[in-house]
C-alpha cells in the first residue's frame, strides 16, 4: 500500500501511529471496562465530601497513596503514613469476569466488602511489624483460574514513646484486693463477657462517616507507648521494677462528664461496667472492626444499640484502673490493634 502524505501531516499520522500502538502495548484489553479518571475522580470527590468530624485541634492531612496496576485489578491502598500501626484502607476495581478476590497481608485474610464497583476493605500494619518492606497478597479466579499475585510496599518506622512511671493504682495495684474470692469472680465474669462480644462479629457496617472521640484532641497517653512499671519499695526507699507494659490505645485528656461520641457506625456489641476497664463500651463495626472506649462515667448505650458515627455514646470518667479522668479509646482491625487516629484520614466510601 502507498501512502501519500505531505511531511506535516506524515508527522501527525506518525505521531497518531505511536500513540495508538502504545496505547495498544499498554491497554491491550488489560484493562477491560475500567474506567480509570472516574474511578480516581471518585474517590478524590469523596475524600472532600466525607471528612471525618475531628476538633480544630486535630492534625489532619491528606493519607498517603499506592495504586497498584495490575493485569486484572487496579488497587488503591490509602494510609496514614504507613508506618507500624497505621490503618489502611484499601479498594480493589477489577475488570470483568474477575471473581472470589481473596487478599491477605501477613498471613491474615482482610475481610472484603462487596461494592457496585469493586471491593473494599480496612487492615492494620501491626505496630511491631518490622520496618520496611512488606506486601499484600491478592488471590483470585480469572476465566477459572486460580491466580496469586503480590503487590510489595514499604511500612514506615514508627517511633513509639517509652515512658517510666511509678504505679500508683490503689485497689488495682493492691495484690491482696486482687485476691479477694469476689474480686477474683468478678474479674472472670467480665472475662467472660469481653470474650463473648469479641467472638461474633457483623457484616460490614460502617459508611464514610468517620469521627473522633472527643471535641478536644489532647493525647495524654500515646498509642503502643512502652510504660516501665515501678513500684516504690518504702523500706529500702527506692524504686522497684515491676513490669513493662505497652499501651494498646490511645489516652485523650477530658474532664469528667465531658461527651464521648461514637468514631464510627456500628453496634453495640457490649457496655457495662468491668473490673479493670471501668465503664466500658464496645462497638462492632463489622468485619471484625472493632472500636473500644474505657473508664467512663457513665454510658448512653446499650448492647445491640445501633449507632452512628459521631453519636454521643458515653461521657469521660475515671472508673476502673485508672490516675485520673481521661478516655482510653481504642480501634482493631481483625485482631490488630491500630492507632484510632489513622483512621480518621482514610477516604472511606460506598
Ligand atoms: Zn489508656
Amino acid at each position: 500500500m502507498r501512502l501519500c502524505i505531505e511531511n506535516k501531516n506524515r508527522n501527525i499520522f506518525l505521531t497518531l501511529l505511536l500513540f495508538l500502538t502504545a496505547y495498544a502495548a499498554c491497554s491491550g484489553g488489560r484493562f477491560r471496562d475500567l474506567d480509570y479518571e472516574e474511578v480516581k475522580h471518585r474517590w478524590a470527590e469523596n475524600l472532600e465530601k466525607n471528612r471525618a468530624k475531628y476538633p480544630d485541634n486535630f492534625p489532619w492531612k491528606h493519607p498517603e497513596k499506592r495504586v497498584f496496576y495490575q493485569s486484572d485489578f487496579v488497587v488503591y491502598m490509602f494510609s496514614d503514613q504507613f508506618a507500624q500501626g497505621d490503618a489502611v484502607y484499601l479498594e480493589i476495581v477489577p475488570g470483568e469476569k474477575i471473581e472470589d478476590y481473596k487478599i491477605f497481608f501477613n498471613k491474615r485474610e482482610i475481610l472484603l466488602t462487596e461494592t457496585a464497583w469493586g471491593y473494599k476493605g480496612l487492615f492494620g500494619i501491626e505496630p511491631n511489624h518490622p520496618a520496611g518492606k512488606a506486601e499484600l497478597e491478592i488471590a483470585y479466579e480469572d476465566f477459572m483460574q486460580a491466580r496469586r499475585q503480590s503487590l510489595p510496599f514499604d511500612v514506615k518506622k514508627k517511633k513509639f514513646p517509652v515512658s517510666k512511671t511509678l504505679l500508683k493504682l490503689g485497689k488495682y495495684s493492691d495484690l491482696s484486693e486482687l485476691r479477694k474470692p469476689e474480686v477474683k469472680k468478678f474479674i472472670k465474669e467480665c472475662l467472660q463477657k469481653k470474650k463473648e462480644a469479641f467472638s461474633k462479629s457483623e457484616e460490614n457496617l460502617l459508611t464514610s462517616n468517620f469521627s473522633h472521640p472527643l471535641k478536644n484532641h489532647v493525647v495524654t497517653s500515646e498509642f503502643w507507648a512502652r510504660r516501665i512499671k515501678y513500684k516504690y519499695d518504702k523500706a529500702r526507699k527506692k524504686r522497684k521494677k515491676q513490669k513493662n507494659s505497652t499501651h494498646k490505645g490511645l489516652d485523650l485528656a477530658g474532664a469528667n462528664g465531658t461527651p464521648i461520641f461514637a468514631v464510627a457506625d456500628g453496634k453495640v456489641a457490649l457496655s457495662e461496667k468491668m473490673y479493670f476497664e471501668g465503664y466500658y463500651t464496645l462497638i462492632d463495626h463489622g468485619n471484625k472492626i472493632y472500636s473500644g472506649y474505657m473508664h467512663q462515667n457513665k454510658t448512653y448505650v446499650e448492647k445491640d444499640d445501633t449507632i452512628e458515627a459521631g453519636d454521643k455514646i458515653g461521657e469521660v470518667g475515671s472508673s476502673g484502673a485508672v490516675t485520673g479522668p481521661h478516655l482510653h479509646v481504642f480501634v482493631m482491625i481483625q485482631g490488630v490493634m491500630v492507632d484510632p487516629m489513622s483512621l480518621l484520614v482514610l477516604p472511606y466510601r460506598e
